[in-house]
């Protein structure tokens, strides 16, 4: 089929080789990697106003490498080589997202053994690493206390510290910006001809013979395609519902609080921070004037919703709380000055093993890009990757060196060792 390009709201053609539901940086990306490798004819569809409105929208968008898997780690490997790699890989003149490098320290309670082999694991994945002592941290960052005991916010007062005594460093991970990303690319995937439609909502699914054939719109609209792919985030559930597309995964919207605290030039350039006595993780705002602490991820502070149309923007008082106690057990030295203020966003969780269902589903037609926890931003650019040289057969500069199962939804569950950190 011969491309043609518009942006406007509504889709330009009946038929499409490939619909994506959900303008989000997944949907965003797969349409991107398809379109660019390829002359298949790309429809995404999305029912918000603009780009970055869902999960993304709220993500901190820190890019580490550090998970359990080899594969997993070249995944986001070749993702940050993206992110850093921003115009190129987007082919944009003038992209609005760029990287910034701060390093990532994971304070962790890992025995010498384990710390030098998730050491190999990422040296031999490709990505830049060291092993710390913790007189080597204390000299780059003094203000940190460096204890691996888990913290019991139910009984902080019994609470003994207990330092430990290397930690992994990894030198080239880095933020981004989220929403600036999300918008990019959704430009790149214009710009190579995919038709990226927001405002219309996708409110049924078109079947034949049990088959996914299209879609059809919140204004009544029937749009075909040989493949719909489901990018649709925290909403994923019902499509795959309607289609009867996998019933094997848990995957849980819910609700994460995100505590933004202002920071001052007087105030540390801290590491990014990957914390395991709490399972938070911090990080300093580009512009160094505030500091983003996503909360502890314990069961209190995770709420399940079963809607993502609606839940609580603001952060509940005892987060913001335990959210600062757990900071400060981390950067003792730390005076609270200035505001302190937040946000909510969803992680869509896959309870069994914390990663993502990337490929077909059981219902002939639709594929699922699904339940990609805390680490869909890092991922996007591979998993768009993964999806696009599947469906076209055609690989393309940054692509990830795995196969495109990994996360197929027949797989085994996956190991993790760092927790909600995969
Ligand atoms: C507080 C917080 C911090 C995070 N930090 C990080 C981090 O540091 N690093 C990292 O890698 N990840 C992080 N994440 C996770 C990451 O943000 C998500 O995994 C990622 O954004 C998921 O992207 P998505 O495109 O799948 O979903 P979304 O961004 O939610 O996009 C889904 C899109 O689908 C659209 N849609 C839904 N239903 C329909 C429909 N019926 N019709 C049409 N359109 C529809 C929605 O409007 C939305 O735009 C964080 C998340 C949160 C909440």
């Amino acid at each position: 089929m011969a491309k043609t390009v518009q942006d406007g709201s509504t889709p330009s053609r009946s038929s499409y080789d490939v619909i994506v539901i959900g303008a989000g940086i997944i949907g965003s990306a797969v349409a991107y990697q398809i379109a660019r490798r390829s002359d298949m004819t790309v429809l995404v569809i999305d029912k918000a106003a603009g780009p970055a409105t869902g999960s993304t929208g709220a993500s901190v968008a820190i890019s580490r490498c550090r998970y359990t898997v080899p594969e997993v780690v070249r995944l986001a490997q070749s993702s940050q080589v993206a992110y850093r790699s921003w115009k190129e890989f987007t082919g944009l003149a003038n992209p609005t997202n760029d990287y910034t490098q701060m390093g990532a320290l994971w304070v962790l309670d890992r025995t010498d053994e384990e710390l030098r082999s998730d050491y190999a694991r990422l040296r031999d994945n490709g990505v830049a690493t060291e092993i710390l002592s913790s007189s080597d941290v204390l000299g780059r960052w003094p203000e940190l206390d460096l204890c691996v005991e888990r913290v019991d916010f139910s009984a902080l007062e019994d609470h003994e510290c207990r330092s430990g005594n290397s930690f992994l460093y990894e030198n080239e991970a880095g933020i981004a910006d989220p929403a600036g990303a999300n918008s990019d690319l959704v430009a790149a995937a214009r710009q190579v001809g995919a038709e990226i439609c927001f405002e219309v909502g996708v409110a049924d699914l078109l079947f034949s013979d049990d088959r996914v054939t299209g879609v059809r719109t919140a204004n009544d609209v029937d749009v075909h395609a040989e493949v719909v792919v489901n990018a649709a985030g925290p909403w994923c559930n019902w499509i795959n519902e309607i289609a009867g597309a996998q019933r094997r995964w848990t995957l849980t919207p819910t609700r994460i609080q995100l505590i933004l605290r202002e920071w001052s030039d007087d105030d540390p350039r801290l590491p990014i921070t990957l914390d395991g006595s709490t399972d938070g993780a911090y990080r300093i705002e580009r512009s160094g004037r505030q500091i983003l602490l996503v909360s502890p991820e314990i069961p209190e502070f995770m709420e399940p919703t079963s809607n993502p149309d609606y839940f609580r923007v603001n952060p509940d008082q005892a987060c913001v709380e335990a959210t600062l106690a757990a900071f400060q057990h981390r950067v003792p030295g730390i005076k609270h000055v200035g505001t302190t203020t937040g946000l909510c966003g969803l992680y869509t969780i896959n309870k069994q093993d914390d990663h993502p269902i990337v490929g077909p589903s059981h219902t002939q037609g639709l594929w699922l890009a699904n339940g990609f926890s805390g680490h869909g931003f890092k991922l996007a650019p591979g998993i768009g990757a993964m999806i696009a040289r599947a469906l076209t057969g055609k690989t393309d500069s940054f692509d990830p060196d795995i196969a495109d199962d990994l996360f197929s939804i027949d797989r085994r569950e996956l190991s993790t060792s760092g927790g909600v950190f995969a």
